[in-house]
Order: C-alpha cells, then sequence, then structure tokens
C-alpha cells in the first residue's frame, strides 16, 4: 500500500518561473492561500537565512482566487437575504463574516498586496445596489445608510443611537500589513525560559517582574551604559538615571535597566558627581555668607569681619 496522487487533482507548478509549471502558471493554491515568488530588487528581496545574500525574488502568501471569489459570494448572498430586512440586522451578519475571513488571513500578505482594500471596495458596490433598490436613488440612500464618521465619509452605520451607532467593520482596519508581523526566532518558545527575549518581544513575562520587562522592551534588550544587548543569565538592575540623591524621581521616564556590573560603575560616577554638586552648593553657600559680610586679604587669608566689628578693631 503506497501514497498515490490523483492525477486529476495535482499539478506540478514552480513558485517563481511560469515557463517551468506545466500549465505555464507560476504559484501554487493550498488552503485558500496563494503562494508565488516575485522577482525582487537588492532590498525587498528575500535573504539567504545563513549568508544574508539577496535572493532575487520575495514570496507573497495572499488569499488565493477561489477564496475571493467564494467570500463575495457569500456577502453577496447575506444582502440579498436582507432585501427588505433593517440595516441593523444586515450589519449584524455581515460582520462576523469579515472579521472571520480576515482573521484567518491576518498573516497572509493581503493588506500589503491591496487585497482587502479590494474586497471593502466590492461590498460597498454591493451595499450601493442595496441602498438604491430601496430608496429608489443613490442620494437618498447615502443619506440615509452611511454616515461620516472620524475621517471617513462613507461608514455604513445605522443612525438610531447617535453616541453607538451599529457600524459595519471594514477588511482593511484590522488587517494588519504583514511587514509588522515579527516573526518569531528560530527555536524559541515562551516554555523554554529564555525570559530576555520573551520580555524584550512582548514587554512582559512571567518570570520577570513587570517593570523591568517593560524596560527590557523599551530599550529594545540593550543596556545603556555599555551598548550591548543583555542575554540570559545576566544580572539585570534597575537604574535611576538622575540618582535619587540628585532629586531623580521613580517613574518611568527616570529609569533604565542596566548590567549589574554597569550599574556599580554607574553609581560609583553618580556618588562622584552628587558629591562634587554638593561642594560647589558649599562654596555657593560660603559665597552669600561672604557677600554679607565686609571683609578683606591679610597675609594671605580672609579675614571676616561685620562692618560693626572692623570699626572697633580699628
Ligand atoms: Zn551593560
Amino acid at each position: 500500500m503506497g501514497l498515490e496522487l490523483k492525477p486529476s487533482k495535482t499539478r506540478i507548478a514552480h513558485t517563481l518561473i511560469p515557463e517551468q509549471s506545466e500549465d505555464r502558471i507560476a504559484g501554487f493554491d493550498f488552503l485558500g492561500h496563494h503562494i508565488q515568488q516575485f522577482p525582487a530588487g537588492k532590498y525587498r528581496s528575500a535573504k539567504h537565512p545563513g549568508t544574508q545574500i539577496p535572493l532575487g525574488f520575495k514570496t507573497l502568501i495572499t488569499p488565493s482566487k477561489d477564496a475571493c471569489k467564494r467570500h463575495q459570494r457569500e456577502i453577496k448572498s447575506v444582502i440579498k437575504k436582507h432585501k427588505h430586512s433593517s440595516q441593523a440586522r444586515l450589519i449584524n451578519e455581515l460582520n462576523p463574516i469579515i472579521r472571520g475571513w480576515v482573521n484567518y488571513y491576518s498573516n497572509s500578505n493581503a493588506q500589503t498586496t491591496g487585497e482587502l482594500t479590494r474586497q471593502d471596495h466590492l461590498i460597498v458596490q454591493k451595499l450601493r445596489a442595496w441602498g438604491r433598490y430601496r430608496c429608489g436613488n443613490l442620494s437618498q440612500a447615502r443619506r440615509k445608510y452611511w454616515t461620516k464618521i472620524g475621517n471617513n465619509n462613507w461608514v455604513f452605520a445605522t443612525k438610531e443611537g447617535d453616541a453607538n451607532p451599529l457600524r459595519l467593520l471594514t477588511h482593511t482596519e484590522f488587517g494588519s500589513s504583514s511587514t509588522k508581523y515579527v516573526k518569531v526566532k528560530g527555536d524559541v518558545s515562551p516554555f523554554n525560559g529564555n525570559l530576555v527575549y520573551w520580555s524584550i518581544r512582548m514587554g512582559r513575562s512571567p518570570d520577570l517582574p513587570t517593570r523591568k520587562a517593560t524596560l527590557l522592551n523599551k530599550q529594545r534588550g540593550v543596556c545603556p551604559w555599555c551598548c550591548l544587548r543583555f542575554r540570559e543569565g545576566d544580572i539585570l538592575e534597575t537604574d535611576h538615571i538622575l540618582s535619587r540623591a540628585l532629586g531623580g524621581k521613580d517613574e518611568y521616564k527616570n529609569l533604565q535597566l542596566l548590567h549589574g556590573h554597569c550599574h556599580d560603575e554607574k553609581t560609583a560616577l553618580d556618588l562622584e558627581y552628587s558629591r562634587k554638586c554638593k561642594l560647589i552648593k558649599y562654596f555657593e553657600y560660603v559665597n552669600k555668607e561672604l557677600e554679607k559680610s565686609n571683609w578683606f586679604w591679610d597675609e594671605n587669608d580672609i579675614l571676616v569681619t561685620s562692618e560693626k566689628r572692623r570699626r572697633e578693631s580699628h
């Protein structure tokens, strides 16, 4: 018993060069995704994972043509079903469909390639037909079913309850661009204890106090004193950028995370600086006191005498 491929469901395709596919179409569909590579210049090209040399192409994963058509067919049937029902009922049935579809493709390049914008545009066209059918003409329908929310003049939303109108979701608003999604580094998982990595990535870690995790994330994992990255097992210490002795406050913008040994170095310098500041303050105080009275040099020493005592002495 061996694995056999059904010829009618099998297609040999090249992901980059159409001529090398048996039907001269590059790329293939898989679970509603279309996977294809495109020639790309130096800066946009994918890089070899080891050598970082540009490979000359980039991979784009988008919703497949069939999947897009199926989605629009579903939307169309819902809009048709609600020809005579209220706007609210139509929105209530469309929103979960849109949300679910965008979620399914959330890690694809749908946003980057403009597929989500295209889906929104197709829905608007269908809704305009729906409105025209109900009101007789578009301008009346526009006034009745579309409103302005924020900067957007064309929001399909209900008019009842101005404070909280029921609004149709769009594909673009919660689809994220593929460049925003940062892939998890090779072999790390939140469970293998690399708390520095996970704190930098998420700003939190179950094994690290929130304050330290937040600072690690803010500093992108770099110690500002030695400019080196923190590594697993390093001693992490919270430091007041302007020391408490000099009036620094205990708040996030005055805090940084340093290596234990870097913290020691900084504390030593802080102490020296604070001593200097104290000396300067002392000199200022002496100066002020001197100004209050009359004084003159006497054999290289300062003699401080008040007006009254000077008169007495002379
Ligand atoms: Zn350091």
